[in-house]
This record gives structure tokens, C-alpha cells and sequence, in this order.
């Protein structure tokens, strides 16, 4: 008999500071497939979902195929979206008595009034079938690991690049790493080391120093004998919570291989504690050297207002510094209001962005111009690197281009630049924009490194915020962790 595994998972990474809570709503306009829905909507896809049903079927297990729900990263999720969801995924677990659990989480997932949510999510799937049934889990590279979440899942399996290219790749090692563990009976030894070390998204990416050499080293880990996997949990920044910050994970048959390895992963990241500050230019600088004449885009990256962090992506300070220069490119922006109100017309004027948080990115902007694309409802399918093959949404979408060329991308929906094609999607063609804005971390490196005469991380204000010592959190684990102490 081949044994059944199910298949679920809940994936959210969730921005504290970010006041756009995260209610079901929000899951099911972005990401939701469950029961005969899940392989229609991600076999094939370079996402957690896709890599373990190709896995799965690889390995011989029979796939039950559970609830998968993600939203954009945003605020705190809903206490009753959060029970919906886990009482669902329990429930199938409990009464299909699979032989085998594979969960696809983020890591990052905040819940109102639940501590260390992904931990409780794996809690009840746990108590749903009892100690004996092996649960492997994937998780984000930005994971806030805690203990609990350890403690409820017999193996971690976390992202190794950033920007994220390995989703799929991941999924697959889990089932097949799952399918092991049902094979021979065993569970793998654990070893978990929590930093006291909270470090941002442009400082993270793993083809680059500091992180280059770290993964390196995890790549020697995973090939001693014994130890099968190690991951490093870079952490989300933006979460004021205890379990907030880097951590390394690892696995095997070997204890005393697994411990050693994780300890010189953990060393080694120690050591190149100063080499995580980022380093960050004032807007009006990096406006100004955007403006001088080149062949390819300037991309102005605004790490403070990643979408992809929560942030809510409608800021206005590097619009506004575009406008008063008259400095053409491209800017995505989301205002709902604007963009169905521009639907249908030929010009537009009008305050754009600025809604959520004008204390911290920015008043609305006052623009004006043609209106060069207009659709409502606008989808697409991811087909850059990152979850490729992906279906999301954007929401009516209005372009508004001025009479000096800056092109105004108003959405419904928070659109994570992770990817050309929702450029291209509404008429933009990426490489000829002579300054792209980018609000990401390092995300935006996928699409726009390629093409980029050169970028610049600006120093603005926000929910995301290069720099920690500007957020206001609360939590006495999180002022005991560098940068904050050292
Ligand atoms: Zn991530």
C-alpha cells in the first residue's frame, strides 16, 4: 500500500507594524486551493505546493490533498481567519488518518492573540494525529523560527536563496525526505539555534556577501555524513514578537554531526554581525543620479515600503521627488480609489498613494496625465524565477503617464514586484523605463538586476524600515538582539 500524506499548508508573512489586517478575504483573493482544487491550481508551478505533489508522486505516496491558503504579506491575521483555516486543515487530518503530513508555512505568520502562529498551526495538526505520524515542513528563508515550531514538526526544510528561487525544490526534498522517514520508521535528530540577531531583506540575499558564504558553508554541512538538512532562518524583521530573528535549523541521523555543523553555520553568521548593516542613500540623491542620461533603468529600491515585507506599498516619498524633478520611469502604486476611477477615462488628475500611513510614507500626490492603460480585474501568471506559474491578482489597474514620461501603475491590489510580467502586463516594457521603482528588498533583483544600469536603496520611512532602530517595538527579547544591543 502506498501511504497517503496529506498535503496543507497556510502562508503568510506578517508585517506588526503594518495596520492592513488580514482577514479571510484576504487569503482567498490571492491564494487558496483545497481538496481536488490543490493539484489543478500548483502542479507544475515552482511553489511548495508543486514541488511536493511532484515529490510525492516521485516517492510513491499517495497525495490527500488538504487546504492551501496565502495572502500577501500585510498585518496581523484575523483570529477567526486563522481558526477557519487550521480548523480545516486539523479537521482533514483527523479524519483522514493520513501515514504522512507535509506542510508548506511561511514561518512568519502572525496571528491576533496567538503566539508563534505557524507553531500553532502545526500544534493541531499534531494533536489531529497523534505523536507516531511524521510531519515535514517547509518554511520561507524570512521564518521566525521558535521552539514550538521545532517541537511540532519532525523536520524543517527552509528556502536556501533569496531572492527565492528554490520553492519548488524545497517541496520536493520534504516529500521525498517525508517519504524516508516512512520507509525506515526513523525520525531524524534535531537541532535548533535561535541568534540574537535581527537582520533586513536588502542584506539577506544569498548569492551575495555575507549571506554567499554562509550558504556555502550550509551546502558543507548538508554533504557530511549524517546530517541531512541544514537551513538558515534569516528572519522577518518587521514582527514585534519574542521568537523575532535569525536561526538555523538541522537535521539528520548523526546528533553530534547535525550539532557540529549547525554550530560553525551559527559561528560563521556571528562573526559577520557588522557586515548586516545596510547601507542607504537620501532620495534626492538617488533621484539625481536616476535623472542623469544612460542606457537602462536606474531602479530605485525602497526596501521601507516593501510590499513584499507588509508594507502597503502606496508611499509617495520617491513619487513625489519624481515629480517635483520631472523625472520620468515607472512607479507602481496602490490606490484602489484612483484606479477605478480612472477606468474609462482618457486623462486622469488627481492625489494618488499616501492612504495608509502618511505620517510614515508620505501624503498623497497630486498627478496628471493620460491614462495609457485602464482594465479592471487585471490577473497574471507569474514567470520570473519566483513562484513561477502562479496565478494573482492586481486588481483594476489604471496607467497614468505625465507629459514628462513617469508612468503612474495605480492597483487594486498590493502587487509584490517579484517579477516583470506585471509590467508588462499593463504595456510597460521594464528595460526601456529609464528609472524603475522598486518597492522590495531584494526580491526585485529577479526581474530588474538583468536590465539595471544601477540601483539605489533609498533611505525612506516605513513599515519596513532598513534601519530597526526606527520601529517601535515592544517586545524586551527583541531590545536584547543586535542591532539594538550588541
Ligand atoms: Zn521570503
Amino acid at each position: 500500500m502506498r501511504p497517503r500524506v496529506l498535503i496543507a499548508g497556510i502562508w503568510h508573512e506578517t508585517n506588526t507594524f503594518s495596520p492592513i489586517r488580514t482577514d479571510l478575504a484576504a487569503f482567498h483573493a490571492y491564494q487558496w486551493a483545497e481538496g481536488e482544487g490543490l493539484a489543478p491550481r500548483y502542479a507544475g508551478t515552482n511553489t511548495e505546493v508543486g514541488g511536493m505533489l511532484a515529490g510525492a508522486e516521485a516517492a510513491g505516496l499517495t497525495v490527500v490533498p488538504g487546504l492551501f491558503a496565502g495572502a500577501i504579506p500585510s498585518g496581523p491575521v484575523t483570529r477567526d481567519a486563522f481558526e477557519a483555516m487550521a480548523g480545516l486543515i486539523a479537521g482533514l487530518a483527523a479524519e483522514e488518518r493520513p501515514d504522512g503530513v507535509l506542510l508548506a508555512l511561511h514561518g512568519a505568520m502572525v496571528v491576533e492573540g496567538v503566539e508563534q502562529s505557524d507553531a500553532a498551526l502545526a500544534r493541531r495538526v499534531r494533536d489531529a494525529i497523534g505523536p507516531d505520524i511524521p510531519i515535514v515542513a517547509t518554511y520561507d528563508l524570512h521564518a521566525n523560527i521558535g521552539p514550538a515550531l521545532v517541537d511540532a514538526c519532525d523536520m524543517l526544510i527552509g528556502y536556501d536563496t533569496f531572492p527565492h528561487t528554490d520553492m519548488g525544490a524545497r517541496g520536493e526534498e520534504a516529500a521525498r525526505r517525508l517519504a524516508g522517514l516512512l520507509a525506515d520508521g526513523t525520525r531524524p535528530a534535531k537541532v535548533f539555534r535561535k541568534l540574537a540577531m535581527i537582520t533586513v531583506p536588502q542584506m539577506q540575499a544569498t548569492a551575495e556577501a555575507p549571506m554567499a558564504g554562509v550558504m556555502a558553508r550550509v551546502g558543507e554541512a548538508e554533504a557530511v555524513p549524517g546530517v541531512d538538512v541544514v537551513s538558515v532562518a534569516q528572519g522577518f524583521a518587521y514582527a514585534d514578537v519574542d521568537h523575532l530573528g535569525v536561526a538555523v535549523t538541522g537535521y539528520g541521523t548523526d546528533l553530534v554531526a547535525v550539532e557540529r555543523e549547525v554550530s560553525a553555520v551559527v559561528d560563521m553568521i556571528e562573526r559577520a554581525r557588522d557586515d548586516f548593516r545596510p547601507t542607504l542613500v537620501p532620495v534626492a540623491d538617488a533621484v539625481s543620479r536616476a535623472a542623469e542620461p544612460g542606457d537602462g533603468p536606474v531602479v530605485l529600491v525602497e526596501p521601507a515600503d516593501n510590499v513584499g515585507g507588509g508594507a502597503p506599498g502606496d508611499g509617495t516619498a520617491v513619487l513625489a521627488e519624481l515629480m517635483r524633478r520631472e523625472v520620468g520611469g515607472t512607479v507602481v502604486l496602490w490606490d484602489p480609489a484612483a484606479a477605478s476611477a480612472a477606468l474609462g477615462q482618457s486623462r486622469f488628475r488627481g492625489p494618488v498613494g499616501g492612504r495608509t500611513l502618511p505620517d510614515l510614507h508620505g501624503p498623497p500626490v497630486e498627478i496628471a496625465g493620460d491614462v495609457v492603460f485602464a482594465e479592471p480585474s487585471v490577473r497574471y501568471i507569474r514567470d520570473g524565477a519566483y513562484m513561477t506559474g502562479q496565478e494573482v491578482p492586481m486588481g483594476d489597474v489604471a496607467v497614468v503617464r505625465t507629459t514628462f514620461g513617469l508612468n503612474v501603475v495605480l492597483t487594486g491590489e498590493r502587487v509584490m514586484p517579484f517579477d516583470d510580467t506585471h509590467l508588462r502586463r499593463v504595456g510597460i516594457e521594464p528595460a526601456r523605463e529609464p528609472v524603475l521603482v522598486a518597492k522590495s528588498g531584494s526580491a526585485w533583483k529577479i526581474a530588474f538586476e538583468g536590465i539595471a544600469r544601477a540601483a539605489f536603496v533609498v533611505d525612506t520611512g516605513g513599515v519596513c524600515a532598513s534601519d530597526v532602530t526606527r520601529l517601535p517595538y515592544t517586545r524586551a527579547a527583541v531590545r536584547r538582539c543586535w542591532p539594538f544591543a550588541g
